[in-house]
């Protein structure tokens, strides 16, 4: 059985459905991130978890347990903000200690685990400075502190590492993992950072205009979209159009590409255009024609671009632009220049067929 569970969760702003009746079941110790375009409702979403919203429709259950019509401060779950949102007036260590003397812990146990929070973020030592004499790492980390102090049942996070600048996020993302994985505390991520979830996440709920469009593990979202909208939010796609010339069995189709054929995997009909997506790396490309001639498209460089472990190439078929993002390793860039006449390469199976029915 799930722990936190969302049954058609529904909330109305102005007559406008923001979460659109969303259920969702998340496991005991699991890290499930909430992704998805600025406005597709996560926070509203978490809002509504954590108690700060009441919910318009639907039911959320901890444990088993039905907890939205329980006040916030009922619900044993601790919460991180974007902003930090610590008291400015108060030590780290008051801070820190603040959920527990609302709850009257006493003294010794108190102090015990204020000092055990503040170690888990490394912040031991730290205990006498204000938040303004910390930096926004250490502030972060101060707040994770004051959400875990109270030992919630469930950790919510809201885009918790966006005020922090691109070196310290990835440094904090690995160290609220860490964390994360040794209290085993059910948490949620809400991020827009699609790497972020991709990085961090057991699974990812991927979110549009109110309603999860897949939940699945990082490496399912990424292979094997669901959605078009999914696969064209995570990561990069190029957009193809071919059209069906025959049909075999098993949804095996003749597809016209750029004036080649191939036979890729796809349920449709004979002459239909089906549009198809294909990320960057997977399409290699060649000077010589491939003895295979259905897999080779012949293309131009239009422009290469030095990325470091990879190179870009912006290649011109007929009037489409693919893009191509090959590893250094596997293809020396000094042997392609701008203007080459080359031949693109993907394997069929990396084809992601569009959902849209023409
Ligand atoms: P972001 O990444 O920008 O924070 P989000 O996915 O978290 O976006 P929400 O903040 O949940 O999105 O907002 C979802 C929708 O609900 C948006 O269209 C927003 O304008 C609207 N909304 C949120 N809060 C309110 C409110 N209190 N009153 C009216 N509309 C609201």
């Amino acid at each position: 059985m799930s722990f936190l569970s969302l049954e058609n969760v529904l909330k109305t702003f102005n007559k406008t459905e923001v979460v659109k009746k969303l259920t969702l079941e998340i496991q005991k110790g699991e890290l499930m991130s909430f992704l998805g375009p600025s406005g597709c409702g996560k926070t509203t979403t978490l809002n509504m978890i954590a108690g700060f919203l009441d919910v318009d429709g639907g039911k959320i259950k901890v444990d088993g347990k039905p907890v939205h019509l329980t006040p916030p401060n009922k619900r044993e779950m601790g919460m991180v903000f974007q902003n930090y949102a610590l008291f400015p007036h108060m030590t780290v260590f008051n801070n820190v200690a603040y959920g527990l003397k609302l709850r009257k812990v006493g003294k010794s146990e108190l102090n015990k685990r204020v000092l055990e929070a503040l170690e888990m973020v490394r912040l031991s030592g730290y205990e006498k400075r204000y938040p303004k004499e910390l930096s926004g790492g250490q502030q972060q980390r101060v707040s994770l502190a004051r959400a875990l102090v109270i030992k919630p049942k469930v950790l919510l996070l809201d885009e918790p590492l966006s005020n922090l600048d691109a070196k310290l996020r990835q440094e904090m993302r690995e160290e609220i993992v860490d964390i994360q994985k040794k209290v085993g505390i059910t948490t949620i991520f809400v991020t827009h950072d699609q790497e972020e979830a991709l990085a961090i996440s057991d699974r990812i709920a991927v979110m549009y205009e109110g309603r999860i469009e897949q939940v699945d593990t990082p490496a399912e979202i990424y292979n094997h979209p669901k959605t078009d909208f999914v696969s064209q939010f995570i990561g990069e796609v190029n957009q193809i159009q071919g059209k069906v010339l025959e049909i075999y069995e098993d949804n095996k189709c003749k597809m016209h590409f750029f004036g080649h054929e191939q036979i890729v995997s796809v349920n449709s009909k004979k002459n239909s255009e089906v549009d198809f997506f294909i990320r960057p790396e997977k399409i290699q490309i060649s000077l010589v024609d491939p003895s295979d001639r259905n897999a080779g498209f012949p293309t131009k460089v239009e422009r290469k671009m030095f990325l470091g472990a990879k190179t870009r190439y912006i290649l011109k078929a007929q009037d489409k632009q693919l893009v191509a993002d090959i590893s250094n390793t596997v293809l020396n860039p000094n042997q392609i220049h701008e203007g080459n006449n080359v031949f693109a390469i993907w394997n069929p199976e990396d084809l992601l067929p569009s959902r849209k029915v023409r």
